[in-house]
């Protein structure tokens, strides 16, 4: 019969966790006891599914510590039951303190969108960046050149889509009963391994169009 686990590749993984649970158990003996009892995240990470964009390292939490939806080019439609049931779970039942929006720079889904290119179904759900790319197409063309644009259209998609999050019932329902939950903005560093903040941060419902304005214009500033 076939053992799936004669796959090395496979079996890499496996053999990965091993490890990693004596690693655990050695620096946190009661983690795993602790985690089967409940989650008590206080962030809902809300990132680009690349590989090179992992939530719990990027910002060094162990498990249990951050609540994570990821998607292609980190989008948040107000349409998509997935990214909004995430959302409502982590707000409602997990009363999160924090949601973040965290795009990348060299993101693939971004620069298939800046060139215009067709890459299949995902075509569809790349619309989302290609409105944001649309609604700022002045901004980004009086930037100098397509590095400039691209890494732009990384911050405007993580702006847009963390103002989409605030827009939500789940965000507005949530400030109405006067919770205490603050949406941000950020962007990751591939080249550098840091993230940055995009000085988009709202924790009620009359901020989201002001705090928009501001971070655009400290953008376009730091930009110089
Ligand atoms: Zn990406």
């Amino acid at each position: 019969m076939n053992n799936a686990l004669d796959n090395p590749a496979y079996r890499h993984l496996f053999d990965n966790n091993r490890a990693w649970v004596d690693r655990v158990r050695r620096t946190d003996p009661g983690l795993f006891e602790r985690l089967a009892q409940q989650q008590a995240p206080k962030y809902f990470w809300i990132g680009c599914s690349d590989s090179r964009v992992p939530a719990n390292e990027i910002i060094d939490l162990a498990p249990g510590e951050v609540f994570v939806h990821r998607n292609v080019a980190n989008v948040m439609p107000q349409s998509d039951l997935n990214a909004l049931s995430t959302l409502q779970f982590a707000v409602d039942i997990l009363q999160v303190e924090h949601v973040l929006v965290v795009g990348h720079y060299h993101c693939s889904g971004i620069k298939t969108v800046l060139d215009g290119r067709r890459v299949g179904l995902a075509d569809n759900w790349l619309g989302h960046v290609r409105e944001v790319m649309d609604s700022h197409a002045g901004r980004l063309a009086d930037l100098s050149g397509p590095q400039a644009r691209y890494d732009r259209l990384c911050e405007l998609n993580a702006l847009e889509q963390a103002r989409n999050v605030c827009r939500t019932t789940v965000l507005q329902d949530a400030w109405s009963r006067g919770q205490n939950v603050t949406v941000h903005a950020c962007i990751y560093g591939l080249k550098d391994g840091l993230l940055r903040d995009l000085d988009y941060s709202v924790g009620r419902a009359s901020e989201i169009y002001r705090q928009f304005d501001v971070a655009l214009r400290r953008l376009t500033s730091a930009a110089g």
